[in-house]
């Protein structure tokens, strides 16, 4: 029995680390993927986790199978391809210290996951599914993830959605639109980030984008979240903004998926349903959220950035 069960890709970044005697770039191999994030936040703050995914039968897919033991996220639904490598993606920073991705996924194992490889019995008494659009992107994998989202929707799991656009991965972006709105439908919780916002709306406005958002696909939260910002939040009909916490951040990978790890922690804490959150109620949660979220920006990598429940604790109760 899992209380979260996440699917979707589970990849290596190879982050940039600095430079060789030769002058040449180093890269640290780091685990990646925003579904196995999002868990490794959960399982950390004592939730109960299972990952649905695919990578290869290689040093690296294993790897990442370890990883997901060392962060107590249970492993059974991860499957490994023989005949296809695991996911990689490198990471590259400009000189503003903004992060592109490059993947080698032609295809990679990720995006292999079969619709009878998705073990449905992983969401008896789940109380939430996560998933995001990477896993959307071909076919084959659209196919799995569908099904466990259409699943978890017959069984009145809660159903978390983080789109995660990243061009490059689509064929076309008409395609990535179409799609990641395709996704919505099955969604009860939304998180996105502004730019998401403008490409699936047109709009940068965010109470109007929102309004469209949440009344078009009848989704119970949005949360738009605004880097050093913070974040913006849609209930049905209320708004509202919380302020982010001020550090000096190091590196910001993940922090969006440790902000939802952090969030979905806290409606699973106060075991309430989303009809029932008011501004009050959600306002705190996402002030939780951003104090984690803005903790782990100040350490580099995703899933070694996150922070410790005491300490987020500590600063949220100085707060309130
Ligand atoms: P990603 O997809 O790269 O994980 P995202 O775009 O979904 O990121 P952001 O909006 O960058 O997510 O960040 C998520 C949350 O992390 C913010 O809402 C905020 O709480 C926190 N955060 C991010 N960057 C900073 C920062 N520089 N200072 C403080 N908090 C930050």
């Amino acid at each position: 029995m899992y209380d979260v069960v996440s699917l979707g890709e589970l990849l290596i970044d190879f982050t940039p680390v600095g430079v060789s005697d030769n002058g040449n770039t180093l890269f640290e191999t780091n685990p990646g993927g925003a579904p196995a994030n999002v868990l490794a936040v959960l399982s950390r703050y004592g939730h109960k986790t299972a990952f649905i995914g695919k990578v290869g039968d290689d040093q690296l897919g294993h790897f990442l199978g370890k990883v997901l033991e060392n962060n107590h996220i249970d492993a059974r639904g991860l499957s490994y391809a023989n005949n296809v490598n695991t996911t990689l993606a490198f990471v590259h920073l400009d000189k503003a210290g903004d992060r592109s991705f490059h993947f080698y996924r032609s295809p990679g194992a990720d995006m292999m996951l079969s619709e009878d490889e998705v073990d449905l019995t992983l969401l008896n008494n789940a109380k939430v599914l996560h998933f995001g659009s990477l896993s959307m992107t071909h076919e084959m994998v659209k196919k799995a993830t569908l099904k466990a989202v259409a699943a978890a929707n017959e069984k009145g799991i809660l159903v978390s959605y983080d789109p995660n656009l990243r061009p490059l991965l689509w064929d076309s972006l008409e395609r990535a639109k179409e799609t990641i709105i395709e996704g919505m439908q099955y969604a009860d919780i939304v998180k996105i980030s502004e730019e998401e916002l403008l490409f699936i709306t047109g709009l940068t406005d965010l109470e109007k984008g929102s309004r469209e958002l949440v009344e078009r696909f009848h989704l119970k939260l949005l949360l738009i979240t605004l880097g050093d910002k913070g974040c913006f939040y849609r209930l049905k009909h209320e708004t509202g903004y919380v302020k982010a916490k001020s550090v000096n951040a190091v590196d910001t990978t993940g922090a969006g998926d440790i902000f939802l790890g952090s969030l979905l922690h806290k409606i699973l804490e106060k075991k309430i349903t989303l009809e029932l959150l008011t501004p009050g109620i959600i306002e705190e949660m996402i002030s939780f959220a951003n104090i984690a979220a803005g903790l782990s920006t100040t350490q580099k990598g995703a899933i070694p950035a996150i922070p410790e429940l005491d300490d987020v604790n500590k600063i949220f109760e100085d707060n309130v």
